[in-house]
């Protein structure tokens, strides 16, 4: 049997449960209290769901526990994530980014603020694709890149080390694992998947299986040359979503990871 990961909001904590739990807030002042009196060490990771929020009673409290900041609106927001840096002394802190108009200057914040990143890309249309491509070529091509952005780093060592892992466990979406409550205490899947029907697989299917079975059953996908870095993942939720831009970007990838693999096998070995 699966033990599930439940992503819900702070005011739905359990008692008494043993589930692993990344909880989600706007008010990162009542989770300590709250945690330590109805969820003591089965929090596994924090969604700050407000950069408006003062994040500071979170400073010092749980050192080492993983910290997302979700930001909403990204055109209008990356001013705010300088208010949030000291959260670094303490914890692991990855900002969650919406592919939306104007992503590419808060991702260049974030990252100049030492923020690893993770793109919530959503299925972009041709304009957000040409900023993916350019927020690509800055990872790929700018030194003062020192954190990693999210699905490009996770597929890029995918390509490299020929190991494919797909989307679904580059951006901690696996279904196999996580489980989403809502405000009003309604479970689902998580993101993308929300609303499908899980009826008809095991409780403990492997990822491999709802590839097989739920995730990757498009026909594009069974024959795409990208389906075990992808999964089907951008498939989610319409189906007729054409893939050519998404396809460009795993090419680009894929040949950075070829690329940097000449650059290695052709550096000098030191004695
Ligand atoms: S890129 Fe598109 S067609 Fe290929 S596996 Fe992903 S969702 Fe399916």
């Amino acid at each position: 049997m699966n033990e599930w990961i439940y992503n819900l909001p702070l005011h739905c904590l359990p008692s008494g449960s043993t589930e692993q739990i990344i909880v989600r807030t706007c008010e990162p002042a009542a989770l300590p209290a709250a945690s330590i009196t109805q969820a003591p060490g089965r929090i596994v990771a924090v969604q700050l769901l407000s950069l408006q929020a003062d994040s500071e009673p979170l400073n010092a409290w749980m050192p080492g526990l993983p910290v997302e900041l979700v930001m909403a609106d990204p055109a209008t927001e990356f001013p705010l994530l300088y208010r949030h840096t000291p959260l670094l002394d303490q914890h692991p802190v990855r900002v969650v980014i919406p592919v939306r108009s104007g992503f590419y200057k808060a991702v260049k914040t974030a990252v100049a603020l030492d923020f690893p990143v993770r793109l919530d890309i959503g299925q972009p249309n041709p304009v957000l694709i040409e900023e993916l491509e350019a927020v690509l070529e800055f990872y790929l091509h700018q030194s003062t890149v020192a954190q990693p952005i999210e699905y490009f780093q996770g597929i890029l060592l995918s390509f490299y080390h020929q190991a494919p892992v797909s989307l679904w466990v580059v951006l901690d979406e696996n279904p196999q694992w996580l489980r989403y409550v809502a405000d009003d205490g309604e479970e689902s899947l998580y993101g993308r998947l929300a609303g499908v029907n899980t009826a008809l697989l095991e409780a403990n299917a492997s990822l491999d299986i709802w590839m097989e079975q739920v995730l990757a059953a498009h026909e594009q996908c069974r024959s795409c040359e990208f389906l075990h870095h992808c999964g089907g993942y951008f498939k989610w939720p319409y189906p007729d979503y054409d893939c050519a831009g998404v396809k460009r970007l795993f090419g680009e990838l894929q040949d950075a990871a070829t690329e940097l693999h000449r650059d290695l096998d052709a550096a000098p070995v030191s004695e």
